[in-house]
């Protein structure tokens, strides 16, 4: 499952790795977690299909393992070329796996999640949950999801310039990753 969408999107989602039935068909998030993030994507008036939706494997780790580090390094050219030819306004990364290796950090999404990242080529980040943390019991986490959607809606609701002239968003990931100002090489990105 390589990635599915409006290729002019101005919202890309990432997400960990397809599961069983996405590598079947081919689409991304076609169960339950499917189901919950066309609600999210609602709430803020936005269709499925104009939206990117990538992963971060692009492959189903056997036994829907989470993805190993050897398998991240092998996928992460392949998201990064993604990201740059659909070159969104803004990126949501779903869950700790897209979040950790788009950010390059180690600090976990229930901190990072909903704060906005001025992060690479004028694209802005967001930090979610993984629809699938939302299925499993507390209520919570789907109320925060919608709250960074809802951030996600005031970003794509600004002009694009007041975007790229912006100085480092609300918060930065600490010292390890790109930060506002700073010049990304974007063949070490995600390195
Ligand atoms: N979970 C993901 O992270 N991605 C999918 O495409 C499906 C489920």
């Amino acid at each position: 499952m390589f990635g599915v969408g409006d290729v002019g999107a101005r919202l890309m989602l990432v997400g960990e790795a397809p599961g069983k039935n996405e590598d079947l068909q081919g689409e991304p998030f076609v169960g339950a977690a499917g189901k919950l993030l066309d609600e999210l994507l609602d709430g803020i008036g936005i269709a499925r299909q104009e939206v990117y939706i990538a992963n971060v494997l692009k492959c189903r780790p056997p036994g829907n393992r989470d993805p190993r580090p050897d398998e991240i390094d092998a996928c992460k050219g392949y998201l990064r070329e993604q990201i740059r030819m659909i070159d969104p306004d803004v990126v949501m990364t779903l869950g700790n796996f897209a979040t950790k290796l788009l950010l390059r950090t180690e600090t976990g999404i229930t901190r990072l999640r909903g704060q906005r990242f001025d992060w690479w080529m004028g694209i802005t980040l967001v930090p979610t949950f993984h629809p699938a943390a939302a299925l499993r019991g507390r209520p919570q986490v789907r109320l925060d999801m919608e709250q960074d959607f809802q951030t996600v809606r005031e970003v794509l609701d600004e002009p694009r310039t007041q975007r790229e002239s912006s100085s480092g968003g609300e918060s930065e990931p600490g010292d390890e990753g790109p930060s506002a100002g700073e010049e990304v090489d974007q063949l070490e990105l995600f390195s």
